[in-house]
């Protein structure tokens, strides 16, 4: 069977090719596509749009999504982070996670804070996580997030940090390709903060 099947990378300047067995899967930059010809047709069809059940690639083997960090953040650097948010509400905070000499050290680094903005006053190393607080409003990535947030790194929102119990929102970035996580996979849960 799998000596029908083959795969095609699209890369820039490439043409389709008709498939060497069968029929073949495509890898291209606007997804994976199933492709096949035979003496009276061609057809190229996207995965997204063929029966979940089907959907699946011949021939490659599974695998699942996953994160892995060396350890979760402890409970007490979320609840720092809540306590901080609180003090300076209406203004947004800012925090990084460092990892370093094996533990996870929460910092705040120097900034300038607005009600709806904040932002580092110096570049800094590498930062596996960072956070910052929204006030009184939702956990929700605003379109400055979006611009400002594209390494490899897990990013958060602290959000309504005025009620009893604050809404977090974690997403991770692969180089600006945005995945949201609960948050308990990054950080050790506290009864102050639900998945927002
Ligand atoms: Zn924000």
């Amino acid at each position: 069977m799998n000596n029908l099947v083959t795969y095609q990378l699209m890369k820039p300047g490439r043409a389709l090719m008709a498939p060497i067995g069968l029929y073949d899967y495509v890898f291209a930059a606007n997804g994976t596509f199933i492709h096949a010809k035979n003496e009276i047709f061609e057809v190229t069809a996207p995965l997204s749009i063929i029966r979940e059940k089907e959907r699946m690639v011949r021939g490659l083997r599974s695998i699942q999504p996953s994160i892995k960090l060396p350890k979760r953040v402890p409970a007490i650097e979320l609840q720092r982070m809540v306590d901080m948010s609180r003090l300076s509400f209406p203004n947004e905070i800012l925090f990084y996670l460092k990892w370093i000499n094996g533990q996870w050290e929460l910092d705040v680094p120097p900034q300038k804070a607005w009600q709806v903005m904040v932002k580092p006053l110096e570049d800094s190393q590498y930062i596996p996580i960072e956070v910052h607080s929204h006030n009184s409003m939702p956990a929700i990535f605003s379109s400055t997030d979006n611009r400002d947030e594209n390494g490899l790194r897990i990013y958060g929102v602290l959000g309504r940090v005025d009620r009893r119990v604050v809404d977090f929102r974690l997403r991770v970035s692969i180089y600006g390709h945005y995945s949201v996580l609960p948050y308990e996979l990054v950080f050790e849960p506290i009864a102050e903060v639900k998945n927002g």
